[in-house]
């Protein structure tokens, strides 16, 4: 097994290295604090998200459509369609290659996220980079990883109905401009508001997807696999899918 490899089962906790790493203790504690991390929630039902505006928001999603990169950070900087940009630090906008065949999607910043404005740099974020090594990806080498709230929502709580639809445009705009080849779904934030659905992640993952015309692979959030460990093991066959799927994909005509 390479080294890659092993670093990644280790933090999907699908080797013993995983268990002699975590004590008991060592579990307790982390599991209060990835608890109250973004995406952690996701076996709890959602109340469907909608990327649509309200009345009148129709003129501000058409100016988001066609920014450009240049015009779309400090927008989102700016942005207070909703109100977590007052109750947040900063605005986390995404992180990467922004030409990246892979364009990974979470819920939104947690409190570390929050301080630094990239996304999953806290817990949650360890396990993404492991999974990534794990099939040979690093971040910010052909990968974009986005959220799709830019603003932390206050206490970590699950975003709302209204702050989803007013966030949404600029996620739509990120994948617009970037043009991934393929887009991994992580958690029920993601996966219900980029395929606009209710329907739950186990009754969505190992089918193949597709939003705007893109592949979409749906999976667990790593925030959710830091406390249920049973589910690592179904998050490694849905990254073994995503990249099978990525090998598969007809050559890239961009
Ligand atoms: N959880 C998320 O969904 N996104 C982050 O950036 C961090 C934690």
């Amino acid at each position: 097994m390479n080294s890659r490899r092993e670093l990644f089962l280790e933090e999907m906790g699908l080797t013993p290295l995983w268990r002699l790493k975590s004590t008991q203790a060592h579990v307790q504690a982390e599991e209060q604090e990835v608890a109250n991390q973004p995406g952690a929630a996701d076996a709890a039902p959602v109340e469907r998200t909608s990327p649509q505006g309200e009345a009148g928001a129709e003129d501000r999603v058409e100016r988001i459509e066609r920014m450009d990169w240049a015009e779309l950070k400090p927008a989102v900087v700016a942005c207070t369609a909703c109100g977590l940009r007052k109750s947040c630090s900063r605005t986390v906008f995404g992180v990467g290659d922004e030409h990246a065949d892979w364009l990974l999607v979470g819920e939104a910043p947690g409190a570390e996220e929050d301080v630094r404005g990239e996304p999953f740099v806290g817990q949650a974020g360890k396990l993404l980079d492991g999974m990534l090594a794990g099939i040979g990806l690093e971040r910010g080498k052909n990968v974009y990883i986005a959220n799709v709230l830019k603003c932390r929502p206050p206490g970590n709580r699950n975003p709302e109905h209204g702050e989803v639809a007013q966030c949404a445009p600029f996620l739509a705009r990120q994948l617009e401009l970037i043009r991934p080849r393929l887009i991994l779904a992580m958690g029920r934030f993601a996966c219900q508001t980029l395929l606009a659905t209710d329907a739950s992640i186990a009754s969505l993952r190992g089918r193949l997807h597709r939003y705007r015309g893109v592949p979409l692979i749906v999976t667990y959030h790593p925030a959710y696999l830091l406390r249920t460990l049973p589910d690592k093991a179904k998050a490694w066959e849905d990254l073994c899918f995503a990249r099978r799927t990525m090998a598969e994909l007809p050559p890239c005509t961009r």
